[in-house]
């Protein structure tokens, strides 16, 4: 796939806004996909258009300003995109996969503890950010790790195949400040058979975060 630059859409949700009820409510969902998520494409599409432009004028006064809004809004669109389709209705989101059983008992030891190691992580985020569980081709195996807004703390090369939005936004209308009980009930939402498939295109040196 080769996106232009300024091209990015607001991939529509694979479900109805009222779809994840009484996890994540509706209103919570259309606002954060239609708003939040949107303002990260926009985002996105007007950086790449000005660099584009800037790289041809070799004009670069303001390189720092929108490598930052590149960053900022690029990781966000990836991380949203990524985020939609790994959550399901309850019930729906199958079990875990039998190279996801096989990574995560290999390095956590078991699914109990990579659940609880993961909603540790996501639960204690400092401000904004996100859970994440990585694939880590230079290891050869998962990893944890807390986003800090969405583009601090990053492991370089490693390609995200859970991900949990912890930003206010994504809860705040259904959990106020209990961040710890949205996280927990959010857990039932996690769609395994698209976790699995990720991980297996991950292994393969496949990324395909949005589905456009
Ligand atoms: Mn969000």
């Amino acid at each position: 796939m080769y996106v232009l630059p300024g091209m990015h859409k607001l991939p529509p949700l694979p479900y109805p806004y009222d779809a994840l009820e009484p996890v994540i409510g509706a209103e919570t969902l259309k606002i954060h996909h239609n708003k939040h998520h949107k303002s990260y494409v926009d985002g996105l599409n007007r950086a790449e258009l000005y660099l584009v432009e800037a790289r041809k004028t070799n004009d670069i006064e303001y390189i720092k300003y929108w490598e930052n809004e590149l960053a900022f809004n690029g990781s966000g669109h990836i991380l949203h995109s990524l985020y939609w389709t790994i959550m399901a209705p309850v019930g729906r989101g199958g079990q875990p996969g039998p190279r996801t059983v096989y990574h995560v008992n290999q390095y956590f030891g078991s699914l109990e503890a990579m659940k609880n190691q993961f909603i540790l992580a996501s639960e204690n985020v400092e401000g904004s950010g996100w859970g994440i569980l990585t694939w880590q081709p230079t290891w050869g195996r998962l990893e944890i790790l807390q986003a800090e807004k969405h583009q601090n703390l990053t492991e370089w090369s490693g390609i995200p195949i859970l991900v949990c939005d912890v930003w206010e936004h994504a809860y705040y209308l259904d959990y106020q400040n209990r961040r710890s009980d949205y996280v927990n009930s959010w857990w039932q939402l996690i769609n395994w058979n698209e976790v699995e498939r990720r991980l297996i295109d991950a292994m393969n040196g496949r990324v395909t975060l949005v589905q456009d």
